[in-house]
């Protein structure tokens, strides 16, 4: 499969001023050294508890934020690389689908007009195509054309987030990054939402990037899973061996709490104690070690390297050895 997104090493700090001069004193390092491919028509999600970085991570993506280090080539492209007026025209291949749509639009204008505004801005077609494809839109994403005179608030969640998809798609884009996008929504909701996403990669060839802190609401619809913890990325897998096979002990901890369907299929339930810690003053070593069941020594000193086991699934724990076999460790 051919790579439409690379990140290598990405790094997105946060400068923490105190004292009566404001003085620099350290960095959050909300999002360090994280690498990952993501394949063209593929869902590679990012999954983690909230402020592990995942938001972050796919803001500095679209270099909504700017980046601390480490490289995004989108299409082989560097996307640091690119000047104010090449990255809007990136941006229009790279689009964010948020948790709610309307929060940064201006709630004074019609569903018409917000679906109507990206294209315009970006000069595609004429006023009067413009609002066909509006109507197109609409259609697209299940909703009656005839609710373009409507106001966000007139929409129940659910049509909200199908306005907010169709938003996104206006501009043809080749990515979507969708960050917590059906967490707001009752479950009978979220999968009507999911199951549309779905029609839409296959309709649009959209390759997505999917966040969510919820590993039973990725089950539906990643193709490959990235789980991040505190700022790092713990373990990459194609989704069956994810499920069937987490290595990284967070991620066990993570999947125990997710109900299975099939009752005869045992699985421990590891109850994590402590907090997340704060990603100002994380730990050293394994930034996990403080919270992991199956801490050793050398967790607490030396940080682990994200190796890859087999088949493209990957993990940074030091269980594992450099030819990704599991260690007799602990
Ligand atoms: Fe646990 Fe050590 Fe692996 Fe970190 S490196 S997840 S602390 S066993
Ligand atoms: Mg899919």
């Amino acid at each position: 499969s051919e790579a439409l997104l690379h990140v290598e090493q990405l790094s997105k700090y946060f400068p923490i001023r105190g004292g009566l001069l404001k003085r620099k004193t350290g960095d959050v390092k909300a999002v360090d050294q994280v690498s990952f491919t993501v394949n063209k028509g593929e869902t590679f999600a990012i999954v983690g508890e909230s402020g592990c970085g995942k938001s972050t991570t796919g803001r500095t993506l679209l270099r909504l934020m700017e980046p601390t280090g480490g490289k995004v080539l989108f299409e082989g492209k560097d996307v640091a690389s690119l000047s104010r007026k090449e990255l809007r025209v990136a941006r229009r291949d790279m689009q964010m689908v948020f948790q709610d749509p309307f929060a940064s639009l201006n709630p004074t204008m019609t569903v018409g007009q917000l679906l109507e505004e990206p294209m315009a801005i970006n000069r595609m077609y004429d006023s009067i195509e413009r609002k066909k494809k509006v109507a197109e839109l609409m259609d697209t994403v299940g909703l009656n054309a005839g609710f373009v005179q409507r106001y966000p608030h007139e929409f129940s969640g659910g049509q909200r987030q199908r306005i907010g998809i169709a938003r996104a798609l206006s501009l043809k884009p080749k990515l979507i990054i969708a960050d917590e996008p059906v967490s707001a929504l009752d479950v009978s909701i979220q999968s009507q939402v999911l199951n549309l996403m779905e029609d839409l990669q296959e309709e649009f060839s959209l390759t997505y990037i999917f966040i969510s802190h919820d590993l039973s609401v990725v089950k539906h619809i990643a193709d490959r899973i990235g789980v991040m913890y505190l700022g790092r990325m713990a373990e990459i897998a194609p989704k069956k061996a994810l499920y069937d096979k987490p290595a990284h002990p967070y991620t066990q901890a993570l999947l125990s709490s997710v109900p299975i369907p099939n009752p005869r299929i045992k699985r421990e339930r590891i109850v994590l104690t402590g907090d997340v810690p704060s990603p100002a003053n994380p730990p050293a070593g394994c930034a996990f070690h403080p919270r992991c069941p199956k801490a050793f020594d050398r967790c607490k000193v030396e940080r682990p390297e994200l190796i890859h086991l087999e088949g493209g699934h990957y993990v940074a724990c030091h269980l594992f050895d450099e030819e990704g076999s599991q260690q007799a460790a602990g």
